[in-house]
């Protein structure tokens, strides 16, 4: 097999070429047709985190091992079946589902493998799909994609997942109940597409971007509100009609946590997704007396990737624009990404797909 790898971080990547894996047990070997760049892989590729004042989360330190082929949105078409693996055959086009797990532990079983302790994700711990193989480790984190795009269907796996899980974690809600999401980027786009596709009718978009809040009214935010300044949680509240239930917040800064939290009313729930990063100091009392909840959400599960796809597949979830681009060129892709020049996500695309 040939891989794109992170040989030395913040240094072009280098085509390998490694002995395609053998798969055992439960595994399953596919051959990569598609693989989204997610923004996430600039920080693996650098190596670090940048955590604010001064402090790095260094990923070398927390278990990122090189060479490493990135990737964790990834399509491909099965090859070769483990001695134990059932339930797809040689030809199926699958999605995988990255964000895998120990396998044996409580978490992994319930089919909360993002939930693990051990976490083995593919494309950050072990290889994923910036190659022409990938295994998963078992055929249950395969979705069949159906009819949908396997360029758009390959981005359900990080991004879309992440919105899922996010929005699945204030639900369920009335369609008339306000659920505001800050941040009208790549994933507050995405949170709108699946907010409609779920029937919900009021969403108040908050942005410090004018053009991002057109876009947000455009893609169908009933509200777009100024995210920047003060007195932004009276304008949500406003914009409501009083202080709200649901708050998803995929900015997650310091601002940002602040006026989400001062916008909840009384069993009120902050979702934060994003990483800005900063901090929130709160006064205590609030949490027990208005019975509110902070949870943070990371990714998502298998169930949630299938509960994904089937609302694609029945429903009217809008696409996000998907350019594709040969699995050769992942490093121009990777630059392109970083210096701000991605509408949407760019997605490798094996030269036989
Ligand atoms: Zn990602
Ligand atoms: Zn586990």
């Amino acid at each position: 097999m040939r891989a794109w790898a992170v040989v030395e971080n913040g240094k072009p990547l280098q085509e390998l070429e490694w002995p395609t894996p053998e798969p055992t047990g439960t595994e399953v070997l596919l051959e990569v047709t598609h693989c989204g760049v997610c923004h996430s892989d600039i920080h693996i590729w650098e190596g670090h985190y940048d955590l604010g004042g001064g402090k790095v989360m260094n990923l070398q330190d927390r278990g990122v091992v090189l060479p490493l082929a990135m990737g964790h949105e990834i399509v491909g078409r099965v090859v070769k079946l483990g001695p134990d693996a059932t339930g797809v055959k040689v030809g199926d086009l699958r999605i995988v589902f990255p964000w895998v797990g120990c396998g044996v532990c409580d978490a992994c079983l319930a089919e909360d493998d993002n939930m693990c302790l051990k976490g083995r994700s593919l494309g950050v711990y072990q290889n994923g799909g910036y190659g022409t193989h990938v295994v998963a480790p078992h055929p249950r984190h395969l979705v069949d994609p159906g009819t949908l795009d396997p360029a758009v269907a390959a981005t359900y796996a990080c991004s879309g997942i992440t919105v899922y899980s996010a929005i699945n974690k204030v639900m369920p809600i009335s369609p008339d109940e306000p659920i505001v999401l800050v941040g009208a980027g790549g994933l507050g786009m995405n949170a709108i597409a699946v907010l409609k596709a779920m029937k919900h009718r009021n969403i108040i978009s908050v942005d410090v971007s004018a053009e991002k809040r057109d876009a947000a009214l455009n893609a169908g935010a009933t509200k777009a509100l100024d995210g920047s300044g003060e007195g932004v949680a009276q304008r949500i509240i406003d914009a409501a009609g009083g202080p709200v239930l649901a708050v998803i917040d995929l900015v997650n800064g310091t601002a940002s946590a602040r006026f989400a939290f001062d916008a909840l009313r009384k069993g009120g729930k902050l979702i934060q997704v994003g990483l800005f990063g900063g901090e929130l100091t709160i006064p205590l009392p609030y949490m027990p007396i208005r019975a509110l909840t902070v949870q943070g959400s990371y990714v998502g599960n298998p169930k949630e990737l299938r509960a994904l796809v089937k609302l694609a597949q029945d429903g009217d979830l809008a696409a996000l624009p998907v350019a594709t681009v040969p699995q050769s060129q992942a490093y121009e892709a990777l630059m392109r990404l970083r210096d701000g020049k991605v509408n949407g996500r760019i997605v490798l695309r094996a030269d036989a797909a």
